[in-house]
C-alpha cells in the first residue's frame, strides 16, 4: 500500500492506494497554521488513520509547498512559512518510523497529469489554492531543476498589470519580499494568500467570491484592497 499526503496551507489530506492504484482510504484535516509540531502530528494522525482503516502498512510520500534545499535538506520556498528551515523529511521519518519522501506539490501534480491525466510528454501544471505554484513534467518525470522548483511561477510578477493591480501590489507586498507576485494577485479561491498574510481571520480553504470579499473588507485592510481590484485574471 502507498500512502500519499497532500500538505496544503489550509488542509492536509491523506490517500491510501492499493497495488492497482485503487483508492482505499481518503481523509483530510485542517492544517495547523504557524504550528510546525502540530503539522507533523496532523500528518502522523492521517497516516495512522489510513493504516488503521485498511489494516495495512504503507510507504509514505508527501507533496509539500516549497521543496527541500539541496544544501541543507531543510524546507525552503514554502508559502506555509512555518515549514521553512525545518528538516521535515527527517522529522516525519522519525515520527512515522520509516523513510518518508517529500516532493514539491506542483511537481507531483505535473507528474500525475503526465502519467494519469493529460498523458502528455510535456506538462505545465498550476496549483491555485492557499498559494499559487506550478511544476513541469518532461516525459513523465518532474523537471525539478537545481533548486527543486524549476516550474515555480508564483513569485514572478503578474504580467500586464492594470493600474488597480499595480496599486494593490504596492499596498500588499508578497511575503517573499517582492511585490506584484502572481501569488498575491491571482484571485481564484481569491485573496486567500492575502488574507492568510494578514492573519486577521481564520482561513477555511473555501472559495471567496466577490460578495464575500466585500463583506469581509471593512474588517480587513488587505481584503479591502483586494475587493478594489476585482475582477482580475480569474473569474469564478
Ligand atoms: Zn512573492
Amino acid at each position: 500500500m502507498r500512502i500519499g499526503i497532500d500538505l496544503g496551507g489550509t488542509k492536509t489530506e491523506v490517500i491510501a492506494l492499493g497495488d492497482r492504484g485503487e483508492t482505499l482510504y481518503r481523509h483530510r484535516l485542517p492544517t495547523p497554521r504557524d504550528d510546525y509540531q502540530g503539522t507533523l502530528n496532523t500528518i502522523a494522525t492521517l497516516v495512522n488513520e489510513a493504516e488503521k482503516a485498511t489494516g495495512m502498512t504503507g510507504s509514505v510520500g508527501v507533496g509539500i509547498p516549497g521543496t527541500l534545499s539541496p544544501l541543507s535538506h531543510h524546507v525552503k520556498n514554502a508559502n506555509s512559512v512555518w515549514l521553512n528551515d525545518q528538516p521535515l523529511d527527517n522529522d516525519l521519518s522519525a515520527l512515522l518510523q520509516r523513510p518518508v519522501r517529500l516532493a514539491n506539490d506542483a511537481n507531483c501534480l505535473a507528474v500525475s497529469e503526465a502519467v494519469g491525466g493529460a498523458g502528455l510528454d510535456v506538462v505545465f501544471a498550476i496549483i491555485i489554492g492557499t498559494g499559487c505554484g506550478a511544476g513541469i513534467a518532461l516525459n513523465g518525470r518532474a523537471h525539478a531543476g537545481r533548486n527543486g522548483i524549476a516550474g515555480e511561477w508564483g513569485h514572478n510578477p503578474l504580467p500586464w498589470q492594470n493600474e488597480q493591480e499595480r496599486q494593490f501590489a504596492q499596498t500588499v507586498p508578497c511575503y517573499c519580499g517582492q511585490s506584484g507576485c502572481i501569488e498575491t494577485l491571482f484571485p481564484a479561491p481569491v485573496s486567500l494568500p492575502t488574507i492568510a498574510m494578514s492573519r486577521a481571520m481564520p482561513v477555511t480553504g473555501k472559495p471567496l467570491f466577490h460578495w464575500r470579499v466585500r463583506e469581509i473588507a471593512p474588517q480587513n485592510k488587505h481584503c479591502n484592497a483586494m475587493s478594489n481590484v476585482w475582477p482580475n485574471p480569474l473569474h469564478t
